[in-house]
Order: structure tokens, then C-alpha cells, then sequence
């Protein structure tokens, strides 16, 4: 493995595919932990926050290959749902449950809720973990609302039912280009970048 070779803790091959256009531009080659080898063993996502949890999956596999591991924990809050689902983004619909059902289960539960009230935030929390445990944490938010229907068939996730503040289309219809310029996980890793560059000052 080459020296700028960075394993990704997640599984998620759309997490994978933005997170690599991102950081190739830094310099960065990023191979998923499957192509790292290490055992498809599930890290138990057990804790309260974006942050937690995205530190665990990152220390988790540091400990396991001993390079430098990058992972992502992110998610959807919705203002009308109080935040929900949050960290649980994933399993919305059920432990066994897919993106489809997820988003499903979000537009029933917003039946009825005018635009105004539909407020919903995208987060990603992007943790860097060393071998000798030095730790660089960043976040990224991307505000937007809840649509009324699917429309669009790029991305993964909510992103067919979410559309981000100042624009009129939802994130599966855009290019991923575009979606990869203003993302939250876009935004988690220009900070990222930042930290890595104040680093090597
Ligand atoms: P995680 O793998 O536990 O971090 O779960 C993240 C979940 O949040 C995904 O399964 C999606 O449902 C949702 N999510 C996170 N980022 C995005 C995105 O960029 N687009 C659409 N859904 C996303």
C-alpha cells in the first residue's frame, strides 16, 4: 500500500464514491475496507452523536490495519420530527430496512405538513484517526426541505426527497458534481482538508 493510501470505514459504496472524488484532489487514495481487507464484522453504531459515532468506526479499523482510517457517520434530521431520524438515518423504517423504505416512511410521516414546517438538515461528521490515535474531526450541514413526492434517480439515501435551501430540484436530480460541491459530506471534508493543511504547518 502506498503512503497516502487511506482506509474508509464504511461499507456504503455511494459514501465511498463522493468521498473519493473529494479527496483525490488532496492527494489522497482512499480504498474501502473491504479492499483493505479487513473482516466484515459490524461496528455496533451504539453512540448518542454524529461525532461518537463516526469516531468509533474510524478507531475501530485504525486499531485493526494500523493506517490511517477515515470514516463517515451522517444523516437527516427534520425539523417537524424534532431532529429525528438523526444518527438512526440508516435504520429509519426498521433495523432490516432499505433507502427506499426510509424514504417511505419520512414522507408518511410528513402527510399533510405544509412547506414552511417540511425544514430538514443533511449532516456529516468526517473522523480521521492516526495509528498513534491523533485525532482530526470535521463536520459539514447542508440545509434544505422534505419534498412531497421521489423526483430524481442520482444519489443514495433521502436524496430523491430532499432539496437543498435555494434551489427548486432535490439532490437525485442533480449531477453528482454538483451534489459533491454542496454537500454536507463536500463541507465535512473541505474542513477536513483545512485541518490536514494547518497539520503539516
Ligand atoms: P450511516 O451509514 O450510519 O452514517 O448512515 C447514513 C444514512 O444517512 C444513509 O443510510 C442515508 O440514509 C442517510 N444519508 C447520509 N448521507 C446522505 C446523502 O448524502 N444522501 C442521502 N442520504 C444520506
Amino acid at each position: 500500500m502506498e503512503n497516502n493510501t487511506i482506509i474508509a470505514a464504511t461499507r456504503n459504496a455511494h459514501k465511498i464514491i463522493e468521498i473519493e472524488a473529494i479527496t483525490k484532489k488532496f492527494g489522497m487514495n482512499i480504498i474501502s475496507r473491504d479492499e483493505a481487507g479487513i473482516p466484515k464484522d459490524e461496528i455496533e453504531e451504539d453512540g448518542t452523536t454524529f461525532e461518537e459515532n463516526s469516531y468509533k468506526k474510524a478507531y475501530e479499523i485504525m486499531k485493526i490495519c494500523n493506517r490511517i482510517t477515515i470514516a463517515d457517520d451522517s444523516g437527516i434530521s427534520v425539523d417537524y420530527l424534532g431532529g429525528a431520524p438523526g444518527i438512526y438515518s440508516a435504520r429509519y423504517a426498521g433495523e432490516e430496512c432499505d433507502d427506499a423504505a426510509n424514504r417511505v416512511k419520512m414522507l408518511k410521516e410528513l402527510e399533510g405538513v405544509p412547506v414552511e414546517k417540511r425544514g430538514a438538515k443533511y449532516v456529516c461528521v468526517i473522523t480521521m484517526v492516526f495509528p498513534d490515535g491523533e485525532t482530526l474531526v470535521a463536520r459539514g450541514e447542508c440545509r434544505g426541505h422534505i419534498g412531497f413526492e421521489e423526483i430524481g434517480t442520482n444519489g443514495f439515501g433521502y436524496d430523491s426527497i430532499f432539496i437543498p435551501e435555494g434551489f427548486d430540484k432535490t439532490f437525485a436530480e442533480f449531477e453528482p458534481e454538483a451534489k459533491n460541491k454542496m454537500s454536507h459530506r463536500a463541507e465535512a471534508l473541505i474542513k477536513l482538508e483545512q485541518l490536514l493543511r494547518e497539520r503539516e504547518k
